[in-house]
């Protein structure tokens, strides 16, 4: 307990019970010595990329629709400027895709979207893990710097050239065969170029897949760098496969644990991969951990 002074505090002293001992000897089967312990962030770590993800999604989505609605004035703007003969071409496309510019919209409006998320989920993940853990984290300079400089590398433009070429394609190609008045296939190509390549799961479902692997990605980094900071923390556990559908792969790295210098080489092995670190804070002595849950069962021996 914490000591106190001032005039209005206990005047006589009081008989404390002795405190717990931690070294105090539990049955033999119920305990196991480690280096330190670990501290479980990743529930708190996954409620916050959640909400983290959801704003970029909103944004991600807009800025696709925008480009959707772009795309569909180019496109009759590029009709009404060719010959009826020309309207399947890939040269009508390509008149479309430059006065799209893809590169100033993944310059100007894409990637201050993702940039400005970097910083947001860097110091949201530097605040939680703080609060989780208990201990001071402070995310150097240099690795700020290169979490911001990742910040939305597979997302430039031509990165996304490939999916909007492919969605007026489709657009202009279903428009042709249903035989339609181009108004309405520039219509088609509004709602096809924001889907991208996920034709059926819609523009919806790609804003989230881009917002929560990006968000995912940006979280372990700047968790790494965290840890990084403090002394006191040498090596993290891998955590992953936490969800009903994941695949073996990540099943089976659940548990692992590795020194910190080796947790940026554990890649995710898919998008959206939940996988994240959980930090072993070691203790200037061994310590007893009694009653070691199921799920760290599967722990190798402490390094
Ligand atoms: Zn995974």
């Amino acid at each position: 307990m914490r000591e106190r002074s001032g005039s209005c505090f206990v005047q006589t002293p009081v008989q404390l019970p002795a405190p717990l001992s931690r070294e105090k000897p539990l049955p033999p089967k119920r305990t196991r010595t480690v280096l330190g312990d670990v501290v479980h962030v990743t529930p708190a770590l996954q409620a916050r990329a959640r909400l983290l993800a959801h704003q970029l999604e909103r944004d991600i989505a807009g800025a696709l629709r925008r480009l959707g609605t772009e795309a569909m004035h180019a496109y009759l703007h590029a009709r009404l400027a060719n010959p009826p003969s020309a309207a399947q071409s890939a040269s009508l496309v390509n008149q479309i895709l430059v006065v799209l510019r893809l590169r100033t919209f993944a310059q100007r409006r894409l990637h201050p979207l993702l940039v400005n998320h970097g910083a947001r989920v860097m110091a949201d993940t530097q605040r939680t893990l703080q609060v989780e853990i208990g201990l001071e984290l402070k995310i150097g300079e240099q690795d700020a710097q290169a979490i911001m400089g990742a910040a939305g590398k597979d997302f430039r433009a031509p990165d996304i050239e490939p999916q909007v070429r492919a969605a007026i394609m489709a657009a202009i190609r279903d428009g042709f065969a249903a035989g339609e008045h181009p108004v309405k296939t520039a219509r088609r190509i509004q709602a096809y170029v924001p889907a991208g390549r996920f034709v059926h799961a819609g523009p919806a479902y790609r804003a989230k897949l881009i917002s929560r692997t990006e968000t995912l990605n940006l979280q372990r980094a700047s968790t790494l760098a965290a840890y990084e900071s403090n002394a006191s923390i040498l090596s993290v556990q891998i955590r992953d496969g936490l969800l009903s559908d994941s695949d073996d792969a990540c099943i089976e790295r659940d548990g692992r644990i590795v020194p910190i210098g080796e947790a940026g080489a554990v890649q995710p092995l898919h998008p959206m991969c939940t996988l994240s670190f959980s930090p072993v804070v070691s203790r200037e002595t061994r310590i007893v951990v009694p009653d070691i849950p199921p799920s760290l069962e599967r722990v190798p021996a402490l390094a």
